[in-house]
């Protein structure tokens, strides 16, 4: 329970074993205060008529030192979901109400405890499928992104309020220095572009990266999903935000979350006449982030293979050299020479003994990783992403504007622009609609 009445509301339903064991079984003297950062033990009852409801430990935490920023009440009861009911019934119906989604880590953030970038990674951090998701977001919880942001905003702020005192008193102050204000929107260029860079992996991390095995009848696919399977341990819970409504198979692969968009062997019972079904290779490819082309190094490269490069256009993807048991590094070189602009990685392997499957899940984990210098710091959501954009084209124009030697009125409107969309990534200033999108999409409570 957090808010001004949460002590009021605790009091009234909570008894101290202490005073239970002293004054009989309801203890119904009134309760000492409860006492801030103190867990006591208890009971919680029904003060209409005196029921005991269970047995539970109490934590008050006292504003402002708490998770919401105001007062705030735990209440630690048995698990089984009538104990629970009842108790949030009890709580309902002595002036509680059911918090919105999010709204825990909202009233956080509009207290000023945390700032949105650190509310979206709570939600990260709850919503993570693997380890290597949920370190990146405790990376940005503790508030490096909003960090890299505000000190590049805070900058962009000097230049501008640089930029218009020149423009109020053109004599006393006069222009800005250009080479100055170049050396600052240049350096938060740089820093925005590269914070942009991690938005693709941080969309792989959030909501798996999409992955198709794609490759002519009898190349190996089902076996090279196989050992995928037996290497990393699938991950039961289904991706929110994933357009399909069914279940997805899921991997984990070194960290990174994996859907395997509909490929051979997700459906072990389908028919067994195989053919290369193009509709459904077209249909992967085209939902998916990267490819898997196996290949058969005893088929080599011949019509099936030339048609399916066709149907990639463009797409990304690792070509998995297969059956590399049965045929000499000499041999496979010869066959399989080089692969076209969009080809990321090849690997050889053989997905029957599992040779250099490692090799496999290393170049699936440079795809996702491959614009980031460290793994674990922060990436952008879609939403951090979208206003990152906005400010890099705001930057953009005032260089162009320092180029061609306009004048600085012009500067000072995209440097403003590029201002607002840094203050809105932070939460610094932002509307209520967007508050109210980013809390949507977290669970009841939390
Ligand atoms: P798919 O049709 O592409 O799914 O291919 P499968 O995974 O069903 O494999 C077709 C055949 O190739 C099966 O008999 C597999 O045992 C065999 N196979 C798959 N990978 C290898 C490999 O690395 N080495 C060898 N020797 N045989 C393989």
């Amino acid at each position: 329970m957090s808010g001004k009445q949460a002590f009021g509301i605790a009091q009234k339903i909570f008894r101290r074993h202490a005073d239970a064991a002293s004054q009989g079984e309801l203890g119904r003297r009134v309760a000492p205060p409860l006492q801030s950062n103190h867990a006591t033990y208890g009971y919680i009852i029904n003060p209409e008529n005196d029921t005991r409801l269970d047995e539970v430990v109490l934590t008050p935490f006292q504003a402002p030192h708490t998770y919401t920023g105001e007062d705030l009440v735990e209440i630690s009861c048995h698990g089984g979901p009538v104990v629970t009911k009842e108790i949030l019934s009890l709580l309902l119906s002595n002036g509680a109400r059911l918090a919105r989604p999010g709204e825990f880590t909202q009233r956080a953030f509009l207290c000023g405890r945390i700032d949105l970038t650190q509310a979206e990674a709570v939600l990260d951090i709850i919503q993570a499928k693997t380890s290597r998701q949920s370190r990146r977001a405790l990376s940005a919880l503790g508030g490096s992104l909003g960090e890299r942001i505000n000190a590049g905003r805070a900058n962009l702020l000097a230049v501008l309020t640089r930029v218009v005192a020149g423009l109020d008193f053109p004599e006393e102050i006069g222009d800005a220095p250009e080479p100055e204000i170049e050396k600052v929107v240049g350096a938060s260029l740089n820093e925005l572009d590269e914070l942009a860079s991690t938005a693709s992996t941080g969309r792989y991390l959030r909501e798996g990266l999409k992955l198709a095995i794609v490759g002519r009848p009898n190349a190996g696919k089902s076996s090279l999903l196989n050992q995928l399977l037996k290497f990393e341990r699938a991950i039961v819970t289904e991706i929110p935000g994933t357009t399909r409504d069914s279940l997805e198979e899921l991997l984990d692969i070194n960290g990174i979350p994996v859907v395997l968009v509909d490929t051979a062997g997700i459906r072990p019972t389908e028919d067994t006449v195989e053919k290369i079904g193009i509709e459904r290779s077209k249909k992967a490819i085209a939902e998916c982030d990267v490819v898997l082309f196996v290949l058969d190094s005893l088929e080599g490269w011949a019509a099936p293979e030339e048609e399916i490069a066709e149907l990639l256009n463009g797409k990304p993807f690792i070509s998995v050299v297969n059956k590399i048991d049965l045929l000499s590094k000499h041999h496979l070189e010869k066959r399989f020479g080089t692969f076209g602009d969009n080809c990321f990685s090849r690997v050889m392997v053989s997905a029957k003994s599992g040779a250099n499957i490692n090799e496999l899940t290393e170049a699936i984990e440079r795809f996702v990783f491959q614009d980031t210098t460290a793994a674990e710091s922060p990436s952008l959501n879609a939403r951090q992403t979208d206003l990152c954009l906005k400010a890099v084209a705001a930057l953009r124009l005032v260089i162009q504007t320092l180029h061609g030697n306009y004048p600085q009125d012009c500067l000072a409107t995209d440097l403003k622009s590029a201002i607002d969309a840094l203050s809105e990534i932070s939460g610094e200033s932002v509307s209520e609609e967007v508050i109210a999108q980013v809390f949507a999409t977290f669970c009841i409570g939390k």
